[in-house]
């Protein structure tokens, strides 16, 4: 009988989550649910020193955001808690432990002082299989010694004893064979001072612990993976050990190394899903959704950075995605950020969502720039008439604000060159026409704006530019007689008087 499929996101709470991260949530997500399997989210705070108040909560809103909820969490709970390390302690010393007894593992004695004045000495220092000769540990020193030093209960840590010069590897989903020679990797720390596990130890216990059947994580941590496999093996035996994938990078839009979250204030974009302040350094990090960008439209774009379905489609709900996902295509080689493609995204989920999702969002971004959204029959009206000109939420009040209030700027040098008497009289006349309308909707508007012009001898073509500009302030917006009729007749009117007012004698 096949494993359960149990995969899990282990993010370690040290800030906000970069858009790589999400993927990799997104990606264990649609493993999960396309195998009917659970998705476990597993905190790995075992560093105190990086503790960040915050952190924590903001995995779990940015999650809840992206609509990719746990399974088991520490917020749920679930039959393998805790799902934070560190209420976890306890449990892996004894690992440790056993690690040391087989010979795999021994105790460092060496201070942190000590470390550091080898590190200055010696600027590539590591302390591996050659250094760990000539250092303060249990394989350099006498038993008695050690004992006595254990008994003291002197402060030590557990590093792992890399095998000297073999080859260690395994099957990568999305890579293949992967294998490294162990003389390249240091001995890790598995046990610190404070009886805290490593990340490394700690890893390797829960995915065992917590039964995970798959692992999705970024590539930057294939470099540890030998380590993992080495714990496996001794631990527990290769043949439970989790299959692997590692995901390629995100890279910068010009293909050179990995995005990080300064490429995105230097180029003008978000990178974390989220707006995240470091607390302790009040550095501010942008996010996608305070940018204006639909949750939807984010999971699709993160699907499509590293992975394609293999045909033309390219917009996707999150249940197309579960059904279509596979690790087969899921590219080797780093994905390129766009950020234009991102708004393209943005865009079709804007046009193509029901707008029920999200005028509440719109109706709040009125509030914040100081205008009032009012009747929400008419909110929604117009929301429909300005959506295609949207890529982000937050563009709605750029693009609609002239509906709630008299545009503050006009563009006079739009309208003035070629203003001229006949079409001032033109405007007056209108003025009358539409005080009298018997119909206020956008046809019968233009259709006694064009009876007008052709009356006036003028070609509708140049009025319909002073027409805008008097209703919106410039050259955009949608049509110009569905904002009249929008606007009403005694805004309308009031916009028309007022340009007329400002415009030169003619
Ligand atoms: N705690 C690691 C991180 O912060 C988890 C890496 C893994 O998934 O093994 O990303």
């Amino acid at each position: 009988m096949s494993k359960r499929v149990r995969v899990r996101f282990a993010p370690s709470p040290t800030g906000g989550l970069h858009l790589g991260g999400v993927r990799t949530v997104l990606y264990n997500y649609l493993f999960a649910r396309q195998q009917g399997g659970d998705f476990i989210l597993r905190i790995e705070d075992t560093d105190q020193s990086r503790f960040v108040p915050g952190a924590e909560e903001y995995i779990y809103d940015t999650l809840r955001w992206c609509g990719l909820e746990p399974d088991e969490s520490p917020l749920l709970g679930g039959g393998f808690g805790p799902y934070r390390q560190s209420e976890r302690k306890s449990s892996y010393r004894r690992y440790a432990e056993e690690l040391v007894k087989m010979g795999h593992a021994y105790y460092a004695f060496d201070t942190p002082e000590e470390l550091e004045a080898k590190r200055k000495e010696f600027p590539n220092f590591q302390y591996n299989h050659d250094a760990r000769k000539h250092l303060r540990n249990s394989l350099t020193m006498d038993e008695l010694s050690i004992q006595e030093l254990l008994d003291a209960g002197t402060r030590h840590v557990i590093r792992i004893r890399m095998p000297e010069n073999q080859e260690v590897g395994f099957d990568d989903m999305i890579r293949g064979e992967v294998s490294f020679n162990t003389s390249q990797v240091d001995d890790k720390v598995l046990l610190k001072a404070d009886n805290m596990p490593t990340y490394h130890l700690a890893v390797v216990v829960d995915d065992h612990l917590m039964q995970i059947s798959h692992v999705f994580r970024g590539e930057e941590w294939l470099p540890s993976a030998p380590v993992h496999v080495l714990l496996w093996q001794w631990l527990f035996g290769l043949d439970h050990m989790p299959t692997w994938a590692h995901l390629p990078l995100i890279l910068k839009p010009d293909g050179h190394g990995k995005l990080s979250k300064r490429d995105g204030d230097r180029l003008g974009f978000p990178v974390f899903a989220m707006d995240w302040t470091d607390p302790n350094t009040g550095e501010k990090t942008k996010g996608f959704k305070e940018r204006g960008f639909l949750p939807e439209a984010f999971v699709n774009m993160l699907a499509l950075l590293g992975w394609n379905a293999g045909t033309e489609q390219e917009i996707f709900t999150l249940q197309e995605l579960i059904d279509a996902f596979s690790l087969e295509r899921v590219h080797k080689g780093g994905a390129k950020f766009n950020y234009e493609k991102a708004l393209w995204f943005n865009h079709e989920w804007i046009r193509n969502l029901p707008l029920s999702r999200y005028e509440g969002q719109v109706s709040d971004l009125f509030v914040q720039q100081g205008l009032n959204p009012g009747d929400p029959h008419r909110l929604s009206r117009i929301i429909e008439l300005v959506k295609d000109r949207c890529h982000l939420l937050t563009d709605f009040p750029q693009q609609a604000g002239f509906f709630f209030k008299a545009p503050a700027t006009i563009d006079l040098a739009a309208v003035s060159p070629k203003w001229s008497a006949a079409k001032n009289q033109f405007f007056v006349e209108l003025m009358s026409i539409y005080e009298l309308a018997t119909s206020w909707e956008a046809e019968p508007l233009e259709l006694g704006f064009k009876e007008l012009a052709a009356a006036s001898q003028i070609k509708p073509g140049e009025l319909l530019l002073p027409f805008r500009i008097m209703l919106v302030g410039g050259k955009f917006g949608p049509g110009v007689f569905d904002i009249a009729a929008l606007l009403g007749r005694v805004e309308t009117i009031s916009r028309i008087k007022s340009l007329l007012q400002l415009l030169p004698a003619v």
